[in-house]
């Protein structure tokens, strides 16, 4: 599969929705609407790439839906040079929007399918990610810390401990917490390490499952 004009001219229409849907944020929508998001897809799906809907990849996950990255994404405030830890890699999708901000991204996936995937997927496209790597998000990437800002990508049922104490003093983890759906949190831990959360509406992930696969 290859990237072009009618590719590009799908994403500035998938950039048009998102900015009547809300997001506003210009660097976001510039980077959605630079990344080929079908080419991280499988090609049955080439021309849903550009809808804003999640979509299943394989093992029975999902590409997050393009609003759901864009939100997510604008609660991080990424800053360029921001050290970022993503939980539940994916399609590469997120981790790619998050490296096309100028964030240091590290990104750990617990099904061994996609993240092999992922890796030479996001590699065709030439992003160049700091890390991604097999493991269980619940652990962390303890190998790296501290984090500027974490992301989870998946329903967790609460926030794991591991990752609250993996951020830096003034960094910021976003995370859809719940079971049949979600409310989509911002921790912030100040510079004395104080943790305040608040909530920022619902949404729907695959669930964050224990271990690896
Ligand atoms: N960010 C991805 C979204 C993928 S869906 C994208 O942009 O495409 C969520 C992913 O989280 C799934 O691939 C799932 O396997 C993974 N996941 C679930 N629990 C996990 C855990 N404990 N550790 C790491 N990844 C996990």
């Amino acid at each position: 599969m290859r990237d072009t004009p009618k590719h590009q001219g799908l994403r500035n229409q998938l950039v048009q929705i998102l900015i009547s849907k809300g997001i506003k944020d210009q660097n976001i929508l510039t980077a959605i609407a630079k990344i080929p998001r079908h080419l991280l897809l499988e090609s049955a799906f080439e021309f849903h790439a550009y809808q804003d809907k999640a979509f299943p990849i394989a093992a029975g996950q999902t590409i997050s839906q393009p609003y759901t990255v864009a939100f997510q994404t604008m609660l991080l405030q990424i800053q360029p040079g921001d050290k970022v830890l993503e939980i539940g890699t994916g399609s590469g999708y997120q981790a790619a929007v998050l490296h096309s901000l100028g964030a240091n991204v590290y990104t750990i996936e617990r099904i061994k399918e996609l993240y092999l995937k992922a890796k030479q997927n996001l590699e065709k496209i030439g992003v160049r990610l700091k890390y991604a790597g097999y493991g269980d998000g619940y652990k962390g990437l303890p190998l790296y810390a501290p984090y500027d800002k974490i992301i989870v990508t998946a329903a967790a049922p609460y926030v794991p401990q591991a990752l609250i104490e993996q951020l830096k003093p003034g960094g910021r983890i976003v995370i859809p917490v719940g079971d049949d759906m979600q409310e989509m949190k911002l921790i912030i831990k100040d510079n004395n390490g104080q943790i305040t959360e608040s909530s920022h509406g619902a949404f729907m992930f695959v669930p964050m499952l224990q271990n690896k696969e």
